[in-house]
């Protein structure tokens, strides 16, 4: 053969060399131990992490990246999210949403509040329902086929629940509207074949809501839907305050309990027990107010939010394993979606949670809780290179996350400003 063509050949058959990043990290913070490196080399190449070290020799034709004077750490994880969801000002009830915006509109809501938060810093996010028609799977194929930037998203589908959902007081004569965003299921064999459909239209995460009305789902229906969504390899997040229904909850093997405002000692020490994660969503008083805040919403508020400080206070205190999840579904007057979930670092404070731990819970324990512990949630060999950095120490001041600037996404770099 011809060298030229040979030499041609084997330059069209063999796969251009993937681009090596190597990044220069000053302070590498590893959440599951609270600690600091200083002067690490992070070598990525695919999408992964390749090599983490101080003395790594960096390829002659990698792309460097100098975070020399930041601190480095994994990208963040939202347990408790509804980005396709906004909450309509001027008191208009819940349910009208659903008359006034399509499955399209909604999934570009998403894609907006999912790219305000990537480049915040959360890399993964899990959205646990009011998506209408199954819009996160559609924002989640779209990510995969690389059309847009995105989070890694978590979706849950239609919410299931007891007869109504969370809707309230829809009049019989307009049947049951509320099955837009939720499924009901009132018996075990109800829950597991609304399981079924969830997961038939891509769903992740089972999310069950219980204590929406005075009927609330018994020990047995929470066991099967965990046995159901166990065996399809899904966690189950289910949304209660507390109570009995929170009793059912914790006691029928759920994975998590989400928001758990009004949960006693003895069931934070119950959990505690079984390993349920708690995705408080710790709401500051200030957003629970709402759009339309008054003297007596306003009073309201501050008692809820004294409520929430307390109980992630003792549930901190108990050692309960805890993942971070915000649940914001409004925008205050200039505060995006982001801004607004910085709001909560304020409530992890104030309730006693050192950086350190609060950290943990936006990172290894929401992976743990995700079930993606070997592929995200630090910064290892083997895992999918999802980075941020700021230039601030957040294990001194937890509020230096408002001030990330790099992020990397799946090894891409989607932040590289000052
Ligand atoms: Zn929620």
């Amino acid at each position: 053969m011809h060298k030229k063509l040979f030499l041609l050949l084997i330059l069209f058959v063999l796969p251009a060399a993937a681009q090596t990043i190597a990044i220069r990290a000053g302070n590498l913070l590893d959440p599951a131990k609270g600690a600091v490196s200083k002067d690490q080399i992070i070598l990525v190449e695919n999408g992964k992490i390749t090599a983490v070290g101080a003395s790594l020799a960096i390829p002659k034709d990698a792309q460097v990246v100098d975070l020399s004077k930041e601190w480095v750490m994994p990208g963040l994880i939202d347990a408790h999210t509804h980005i396709t969801f906004q909450e309509i000002p001027g008191k208009a009830p819940f349910e009208a949403m659903y008359l006034k915006e399509s499955t399209a509109f909604r999934a570009l809501r998403g894609l907006h509040n999912g790219q305000i938060l990537l480049n915040a810093g959360f890399t993964t996010m899990r959205e646990v329902g009011n998506e209408a028609d199954y819009a996160c799977n559609d924002l989640k194929k779209a990510a995969q086929n690389g059309w847009i930037e995105m989070p890694t998203l978590q979706c849950a589908g239609k919410i299931i629940g007891p007869f109504g959902g969370q809707s309230k007081g829809v009049p019989e004569e307009v049947g049951s509207f509320w099955l837009h965003e939720y499924i009901d299921a009132d018996t075990p064999d109800e829950i597991r074949k609304a399981i079924h459909q969830n997961i038939y239209y891509g769903a992740d995460v089972i999310k069950l809501a219980t204590d929406n009305s005075d009927y609330f789902y018994t020990e047995e229906e929470i066991r099967a839907a965990a046995d159901e969504a166990h065996n399809a390899g899904r966690a189950l997040a289910v949304h209660v305050y507390g109570g009995r229904a929170a009793d059912n909850v914790i006691r029928g093997g759920a994975d998590s309990v989400e928001h758990g405002f009004t949960l006693t000692e003895a069931q934070l020490k119950l959990m505690k027990e079984k390993g349920t994660f708690l995705v408080g969503t710790d709401f500051p008083a200030a957003h629970l107010a709402g759009l339309n805040p008054s003297n007596e919403t306003l009073a309201d508020a501050n008692k809820l939010g004294n409520q929430i400080i307390q109980r992630l206070s003792n549930a901190n205190k108990i050692g309960v394993k805890m993942a971070f999840g915000s649940d914001t579904v409004t925008e205050m007057a200039g505060h995006n979606r982001a801004d607004m979930v910085w709001d909560y670092l304020a409530v992890w404070r104030a309730a006693g949670v050192s950086p350190a731990d609060t950290l943990k819970a936006m990172t290894t324990n929401g992976a743990e809780l995700l079930r993606i512990g070997k592929e995200r949630g630090a910064i290892a060999p083997g895992l999918f290179a999802d980075i941020i950095a700021m230039p601030a120490d957040p294990l001194q001041d937890i509020e230096s996350l408002r001030k990330v600037n790099f992020v990397m996404k799946n090894g891409k770099i989607v932040r590289a400003g000052k």
